[in-house]
């Protein structure tokens, strides 16, 4: 392996399930360009495994910032032919932990986006995020904010109280 191979396996290991082809050096922001590997892959229809590619097409993705600059990741992905008669002719490859459907940035992008979203919601997420490289709307802030799990909590008991119902902890103290 090149010591240029070694360095981009390093600064972009959470790309690692792909090939980086290309870095490329756009000014405010650098450009990684990658493609899945060749191996085979399992129809969602059937699971019969098929490497027949049917056609290719790109992906954007943004990933977390590098040297402090945005980074954009062009993947160019496989439509691949199912070989078992009567089943789905053509599908897409997926790739799961750097390439979720309908997504705009890989998964680590998104997860260091929800952390501070989940403390500051909008206006705020779009300020602080800004800082290192991370191009983020207050729209956008607010739509990871709906899409994160909410945290399971107990549900607290109430007694004590015979003669109203509770209704909320500040008109009833005691639960
Ligand atoms: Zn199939």
């Amino acid at each position: 392996m090149h010591d240029l191979d070694k360095l981009v396996n390093v600064v972009f290991s959470g790309l690692s399930p792909l090939v980086v082809k290309d870095v490329a050096d756009e000014g405010e922001w650098i450009q990684a360009r990658a493609r899945t590997p060749d191996r085979p892959v399992a129809c969602p229809g059937c699971g019969t495994e098929t490497t027949r590619v049917h056609g290719y097409h790109e992906r954007s993705v943004a990933d977390v910032p590098v040297d402090a600059r945005r980074v954009l990741v062009v993947v160019r992905i496989r439509r691949l032919v199912c070989p078992t008669r009567g089943c789905r002719q053509t599908f897409r490859e997926q790739l799961p932990g750097v390439l979720e459907r309908y997504q705009r940035r890989t998964p680590r992008m998104a997860s260091q986006i929800g952390a501070v979203v989940r403390e500051l919601a909008g206006r705020a997420s779009e300020r602080v995020m800004s800082a290192p490289a991370v191009r983020l709307s207050r729209h956008t802030a607010l739509r990871i904010l709906l899409r994160l799990a909410l945290p399971k909590r107990r549900v607290p008991e109430c007694w004590g109280w015979t003669t109203s119902p509770c209704v909320g902890a500040a008109t009833t103290p005691p639960c």
